[in-house]
């Protein structure tokens, strides 16, 4: 994402390199902005050899499948981020049973870190909230092709190579 003014005091930017890495500087007030990547957090809802994918009632990929999860909040733990939007996105709890990887993505033009889960229900029977128009579990020979960002195709591919069962 390219800014143009500083967050702090409206001055104008200028781009500089610092470890190789572009950084943009206040010429006013001095102030650095490091842009980096915003931290996602999703859950591979597993239950024997299915997954429960949320089809995605908003933009961007409005209408494709996507593993349930979002944006953290700012200081919040990925497991808490975690439950609260299984919770917003489905109604059920669920118990972790582990991290299950990094992957690397975009958002728009952001860049994006999104942390996987390995996670099953274990309160609740899902229904669709927030900007989640449907759910459905899916056998993991019968995954959908139409899935929503790199990162959560990534993911799918890494469990079903995985032979993860809960
Ligand atoms: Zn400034």
């Amino acid at each position: 994402m390219q800014y143009k003014f500083c967050p702090k005091c409206g001055g104008e930017f200028e781009e500089f390199f610092e470890h190789g890495y572009s950084r943009l500087r206040c010429k006013n007030c001095g102030f650095i902005f490091y842009d980096k990547s915003y931290p996602a957090v999703s859950a591979l809802i597993v239950e024997g050899d299915k997954i429960l994918l949320s089809r995605r009632g908003i933009e961007p990929f409005k209408g494709k499948w996507d593993v349930v999860g979002g944006f953290l909040e700012k200081g919040e733990h990925p497991e808490t981020g975690l439950h609260r939007e299984v919770k917003e996105e489905t109604g059920v709890e669920v118990d972790v049973i582990k991290f299950f990887g990094f992957y690397m993505d975009t958002y728009r033009e952001q860049s994006t870190l999104n942390i996987f889960y390995l996670v099953k229900i274990v309160n609740g029977e899902p229904k669709p909230n927030d900007d989640v128009a449907e759910l459905k579990w899916f056998h993991k020979n019968e995954l959908p092709k139409d899935i929503a960002f790199k990162n959560n195709q990534e993911a799918l591919d890494d469990w079903l190579k995985s032979n993860e069962r809960i």
